[in-house]
């Protein structure tokens, strides 16, 4: 959980910086790129780690292609820079109003328990130590029972793990502004307005408003790495389309911020710069020997992030090498517990 382990520290342009872990939890594959996807990159760049979770596959029939949508998924969250993606094990349930039998050994996320579909995420909150989750506003941004099931196990699984929890949405006066032009010229016709105006959360509510405008070129790639969506036939498929083959300073204005709602209204950063040093959080940061990059080398971190009292050492050992980054080694007690500020 959030609260066991200590802030990790990464290598970000030879600069030792404390390391954030972000969960960022999705309905479908191509979610996390059309929400997220600058947020994801930003928080990348910065050195945090951060996991892309998605419940459902992506794929509302069997066929032969099933899979090809987490393939992507795995391609997208590459490219922007996440650590891993995981699916959680569901099926689409699809829009319309017919919801689909589920296909053999999968259940469809809306017919999903809350319970156990929470307890799954919460898991694997706890394996990442994460100190963030991303996931939706209560309507799902724009109402797909998925989307809306997003916000429930979201909900509950950042309080069986004890995680921080912000969710993903859009400004409902801003979907008004933009709907109303495009369906005069009838280039939405599946929404009408007045459901419209229920769509993401007022402006007071919105508590982060990111800018990801210079991570639109890598928003873009990973939006074109879900080749699926892109190449089918529908009104969304003709809009990724014309997205991609925008200009990027079109791509830029129209893709370059991402919002964000936190339940009880905290403001300020999404993830701080020293992130353990927060108003409830009273951390000390501490490097041991061993910055320098190679075999054998170890560093200690210390932070005291829970209010319930002293915590953990994480003990972090560099791995040269392909895959270079340091690993985490939680380890449940701590050994200086006499020097823990709590
Ligand atoms: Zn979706």
């Amino acid at each position: 959980m959030s609260a066991e382990v200590g802030t990790a520290l990464r290598y970000v342009r030879g600069r030792l910086a404390p390391m954030a872990t972000i969960v960022a939890f999705h309905a479908h594959p191509d979610d996390e790129v059309l929400l997220t996807g600058g947020t994801i990159a930003r928080l990348a760049a910065e050195g945090h780690r951060v996991i892309v979770v998605v419940a459902c596959d992506g794929d509302v029939k069997d066929g032969p292609e099933q899979g090809r949508r987490l393939e992507e998924l795995r391609a997208s969250a590459a490219i922007l820079g996440a650590d891993r993606a995981v699916h959680l094990g569901y099926a689409d349930s699809g829009h319309g109003p017919v919801l689909y039998e589920d296909p053999p050994g999968r259940t469809r996320f809306a017919r999903a328990d809350v319970e156990e579909a929470a307890g799954r995420l919460a898991a694997l909150l706890a394996e990442e130590h994460a100190d963030l989750l991303l996931s939706y506003d209560p309507h799902g941004g724009y109402g797909h029972r998925d989307h809306v099931r997003v916000h429930q196990v979201g909900a509950q699984a950042a309080r069986l793990a004890g995680v921080r929890v912000v969710e993903a949405t859009v400004p409902r006066e801003l979907v008004v502004r933009v709907a109303r032009p495009l369906l005069v010229l009838r280039l939405l016709t599946r929404h009408r307005l007045n459901e419209m105006r229920g769509y993401g959360m007022p402006q007071s509510v919105i508590t982060h408003r990111i800018d990801v405008r210079r991570y639109a070129g890598q928003k873009r790639a990973a939006l074109a790495a879900h080749r699926t969506p892109v190449s089918g036939r529908g009104r969304s498929a003709r809009a990724f389309r014309l997205l991609l083959r925008s200009p990027l300073p079109v791509f830029r204005a129209v893709c370059g911020t991402e919002w964000f709602a936190e339940p009880g209204g905290r403001t300020g950063e999404l993830v701080a710069r020293d992130h353990a040093a927060g108003p409830d959080r009273p951390a000390l940061v501490r490097k041991f020997p061993g910055r320098r990059r190679g075999l054998g080398c170890v560093k200690m971190v210390r932070w005291c992030p829970n209010p319930a009292g002293a915590q953990p050492w994480a003990r972090m050992r560099w791995l040269p090498g392909a895959g270079a980054g340091w690993e985490r080694r939680p380890r449940r007690s701590c050994s200086r517990r006499a020097t823990c500020p709590r």
